[in-house]
């Protein structure tokens, strides 16, 4: 291996090693996701914002309106169905709770 070689492989070696903080976070965060248990109806955080698996069953609520659904909602995480409301859990796209928020 010639010096422009060795050169040029403890270059593209040091970004390499670099990077790998890097990946491993994008990684567990994406395991971490994955991992997210859907949200109980019945949990009392989700009683408290009276969450629904369906919005249409929300149809009675002061605050629903028509055609509001957590995939609409600002703080829906499209990635892995999360709410930034109900960080531990996942919630149904379909679903609703009284602190939507349409997404801008
Ligand atoms: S805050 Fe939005 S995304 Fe979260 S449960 Fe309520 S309506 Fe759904």
């Amino acid at each position: 291996m010639d010096n422009q070689s060795r050169r040029k492989f403890m270059r593209n070696s040091l970004i390499a090693i670099a990077a790998l903080p890097l990946g491993a976070s994008l990684l567990s965060q994406r395991a971490f996701a994955q991992e997210l248990t859907p949200l109980d109806p019945s949990a009392p955080q989700a009683q408290a914002l009276h969450y629904v698996k369906v919005a249409a069953e929300a149809s009675d609520n002061a605050s629903y309106k028509e055609g509001s659904k957590c995939s609409g909602c600002m703080f829906f995480q499209e990635a892995n169905n999360g709410c930034q409301l109900f960080p531990q859990s996942s919630v149904e796209p379909e679903g609703w709770c009284q602190s939507w928020v349409q997404k801008a």
